[in-house]
Formats: C-alpha cells, sequence, structure tokens
C-alpha cells in the first residue's frame, strides 16, 4: 500500500476522551472512530488488525478440528424463554420488537441458538463429538462502555460450542479448547495466562478465564510469579489425544492463579511470599464446561449406545477478537505509539522515503516494495512529500515492527536502513539484503488461506 492512496487519518491531538493508552493510540492511529457509545467504526488499518486476529483464531481452530459456521446477531426471544435466560440475562440484552410485535434480541452469545440447531439435525451418538464456532459481532448494553474496544457495546467475538456424549469426553474438549487458545494468544505475540474463574451468566462448574497482565485490566487477579514463565511454544500436540490434552492443562493450571471472583486467600498464602503476585489483568477469552445445562431444557439429546435418549454434554469457549486489539496495545506500546508483534501486524513493514521526488531514491523505493511484495509481504510506503520527521512519528505511531528508510545518501553506498520498532536499532544494509531479512523474520507469520 502507498500511503499517499491509503485512509489513515492520524490525529495529532491526543483525545481527551481516552483514559488509556490503547484507546488514545488507536484513536491517534487512525484506527477506529466512535459512532455511539461502545459502538465503533473499524477504519482501514483497525479493520486490518481485526482481520488479522480472526485469521489467527480461524487458523487455530481448524487445526484443533472446531468446524466454522455463521450464525445471525439477531435471534427470537423464544429461544431464549426455552432455556430461561430471556428473563434471567437482564440489562444488558439489547431487546427489539419487530413489526409484528415479535420480540426479538441483539445476541450477546450464541448457547441457545447452536442448541436449536443441534436438536433439529443431530439425532446419534454416533454423530458426536462436535464443536462448532463463529466469529461474529455481539451486543452487550454494557453500563459503561469504556476503554474503548476493550469494553465495547458491539464486539467482535469467536464463540464456540462443544457436544459430547458424556463428561468424560467434554472434559477433553475442554482441555482441548484450553490448549487451542494458548497456541492462539502466543501467536499473537500474547501471554494470556488461564485463571480459575466464576461462570456468571453462561452456569456451569469448570471454567477458566485468559488473562492478559496489564495495570489498565479491569479484573484483579491472583497468582504466583512461576507460571509466567511457562510458555506453549511450538509443540507438536495431537488434539485427539486426551491424555497430551490434558497434560497441557495440568501444566499451566497447576500453579495458583485466580480471578477475585473464585480468589482463596489461604491458598494463596501457601505459595511462597516471594511469588506471590497481586495485579491486574483483561480478560481476553474464556472457557466453560457446563454439562446439560441447555441441552436438557432445551430437549438436545441424542441416542446413546444402548438405544437410550440421553442429553449431551456441552461447553462454550469465547474469544474477545475485538478486544484483543486493545489487549495486544496495552501489552505492547511506548510513548511513541504502538509496537505490533510480527504475527499480527496490519503491514509487515514500513518504506520510508526521505527525499520524495529524487529519481534514485523514488527509483529505489519503488523497486524495494515490488521485491517485498513478490515475497508474500505487505509493505506500506510512505511516499508522501513530507519531512523525513513526520514520516518517522507517524511510522512510529502506528506501529510497523520494521521500518526500512532509503535516502540519497545511503543509496550512494548502495545501502538502505533497517529499523526495528522495538529496540530503535538501525542496521545499513543492501535493499536486497534487507527483503531477505524481513522475509526470513515473517517466514512464520504469513497467513494461511482459511477454509
Ligand atoms: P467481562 O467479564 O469482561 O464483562 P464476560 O466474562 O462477560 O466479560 P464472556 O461471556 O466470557 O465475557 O465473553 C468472551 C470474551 O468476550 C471475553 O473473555 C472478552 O474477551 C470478550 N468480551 C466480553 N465482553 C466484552 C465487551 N463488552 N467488549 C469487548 N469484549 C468483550
Ligand atoms: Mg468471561
Amino acid at each position: 500500500m502507498r500511503l499517499s492512496r491509503y485512509f489513515l487519518p492520524v490525529l495529532k491531538e491526543t483525545p481527551a476522551e481516552a483514559q488509556i493508552a490503547s484507546h488514545r493510540l488507536m484513536l491517534r492511529a487512525g484506527m477506529i472512530k466512535q459512532a455511539s457509545a461502545g459502538i465503533y467504526s473499524w477504519l482501514p488499518l483497525g479493520f486490518k488488525v481485526l482481520r488479522k486476529l480472526e485469521n489467527i483464531v480461524h487458523e487455530e481452530q481448524l487445526r484443533a478440528g472446531h468446524i466454522p459456521m455463521l450464525m445471525p446477531t439477531l435471534q427470537s426471544a423464544d429461544l431464549w424463554r426455552e432455556s430461561g435466560r430471556y428473563d434471567d440475562y437482564g440489562a444488558e440484552m439489547l431487546r427489539i420488537k419487530d413489526r409484528h410485535g415479535r420480540d426479538m434480541l441483539y445476541g450477546p452469545t450464541n448457547e441457545e441458538l447452536i442448541t436449536d440447531i443441534f436438536r433439529a439435525h443431530v439425532g446419534s451418538y454416533k454423530d458426536l463429538p462436535l464443536t462448532l464456532y463463529h466469529i461474529q459481532w455481539k451486543f452487550r448494553d454494557e453500563v459503561r462502555p469504556r476503554f474503548g474496544v476493550m469494553r465495547g457495546r458491539e464486539f467482535l467475538m469467536k464463540d464456540g460450542y462443544n457436544f459430547d456424549l458424556t463428561r468424560e469426553d467434554a472434559l477433553h474438549s475442554y482441555n482441548r479448547h484450553l490448549v487451542s487458545y494458548l497456541r492462539t494468544y502466543e501467536r499473537m505475540g500474547l501471554q494470556a495466562i488461564p485463571m480459575r474463574a466464576d461462570s456468571g451468566p453462561i452456569g456451569g462448574d469448570d471454567t477458566h478465564e485468559f488473562l492478559v497482565l496489564a495495570d489498565t485490566g479491569e479484573s484483579e487477579v491472583f497468582y504466583d510469579s512461576a507460571i509466567t514463565d511457562l510458555r506453549f511454544g511450538d509443540r507438536d500436540i495431537d488434539y485427539d489425544d486426551p491424555a497430551q490434552c490434558r497434560a497441557v492443562l495440568e501444566e499451566f493450571t497447576s500453579r495458583y492463579a485466580r480471578t477475585d471472583e473464585t480468589h482463596d486467600e489461604a491458598l494463596f498464602n501457601a505459595i511462597p511470599e516471594e511469588r506471590r503476585r497481586v495485579a491486574r489483568g483483561i480478560e481476553v477469552g474464556q472457557i466453560f464446561y457446563f454439562g446439560t445445562k441447555y441441552s436438557e431444557p432445551m430437549g438436545a439429546t441424542v441416542q446413546g449406545p444402548d438405544g437410550k435418549q440421553v442429553p449431551v454434554h456441552m461447553g462454550s469457549h469465547g474469544i474477545g477478537v475485538s478486544r484483543l486489539v486493545g489487549a495486544i496495545i496495552e501489552a505492547s506500546h511506548d510513548e511513541r505509539g504502538i509496537i505490533w508483534p510480527e504475527g499480527v501486524t496490519p503491514f509487515h513493514a514500513g518504506i520510508v522515503n526521505l527525499k520524495q521526488g529524487d529519481p534514485q531514491a523514488d527509483a529505489a523505493c519503488e523497486a524495494l516494495y515490488r521485491a517485498l511484495v513478490a515475497r508474500g509481504l505487505e509493505p506500506l510506503y510512505d511516499d508522501r512529500d513530507e519531512r523525513a520527521g513526520g514520516k518517522f512519528a507517524t511510522m512510529d505511531l502506528i506501529g510497523l515492527p520494521w521500518r526500512i528508510t532509503v535516502g540519497p545518501r545511503g543509496l550512494k553506498n548502495g545501502v538502505v536502513e533497517l529499523t526495528s520498532r522495538r529496540t530503535g536499532e538501525s542496521e545499513e544494509m543492501p535493499p536486497e539484503t534487507a527483503v531477505e531479512r524481513l522475509a526470513q523474520i515473517y517466514a512464520g507469520h504469513l497467513a494461511r488461506i482459511v477454509s
């Protein structure tokens, strides 16, 4: 993309309404614009990051054997009356009447809708196990929408639902989700710690929230600092193997890590004092096992091996895709702007032309641009007729991890400059070497096609 042809409405001033860094930076970097309280338009740069996160989520869901689909945002109230949640959900649910006076709602989550699909089409234990998921907008009429996309009213969530014959099978599904979530967050450059949590309106006994540690997080968390040394890394896990998935769950949940809702002072105090941490975290996902809470009242049964009808065991699993954009920025920024992790950056590298209009500099930038594209990379070329300082400030603000600076002086010696946004370190090298270096850096991060 050439910046002169892009739509990147960066702001010079710090918006007064934004209280935390991610909100400020998303507004300043021209990623979002508030449409009304807690509801945002995603401008091109923000939309690009959102799409990248969605893509990672899809890839990791597919890897775990889960099946993508799409359910609508508007739902019929009748389904929610069947589960008993229409009255329970309270003021967070946006209730709408259609022209025929029928009660509708904008889905805050989808347990009822998916259970209805399941009961209409699945009748035998032979069709299990089954995990369906989608990435769709949700609406919750939060009392206090704030922090930009972190606590919006309309927000994008991946929600998945598993259907299993037995409790044991459903617990394997739970563990499999935990594993796939660990991998998902690490690919986004985040450490998200699974913590024992409270199940809230979803219900059920087993639940973990995934929290990114950040001072601006809304959740109070208590944990053993040893947990922060754990990395999922590049493990090759067989998602169909219950023992392997359980081992990962045990490894990542054996240390004390809880949100304030489930915090247990006595257990916490049993941790050696130097490892006790009280901090704040951003909830970026949650997994639940709730057994037959929905399948029983809604009649989602299958014929078991002995011919008897039994309600299926279920769980649901959510990732806050739009909140993650903010969470990543909270975890990765400095006073000059955002610092995108390579896995989610909207463009792989910026090209800054120090002397726009200089035939040699222009030609070198064009050649670099084409060479990067040929390697499957997406550069953002600042081809505007602006001073270098302004171009650097924009690149720093929007946070591309790498910048290539091209100017007449370097070109005389056959070199350009490759700069890391994270460390600020620069290195001179021939343009071909810079292209090669970037291709290597991004080799593990290029998106595959999602089916
Ligand atoms: P919270 O406690 O933050 O209100 P929740 O526990 O009600 O969230 P879940 O039902 O677990 O939310 O939804 C799954 C994920 O969706 C959450 O982990 C979070 O990342 C995201 N999410 C929930 N509410 C919002 C919101 N208002 N704005 C943006 N993302 C949200
Ligand atoms: Mg939650």
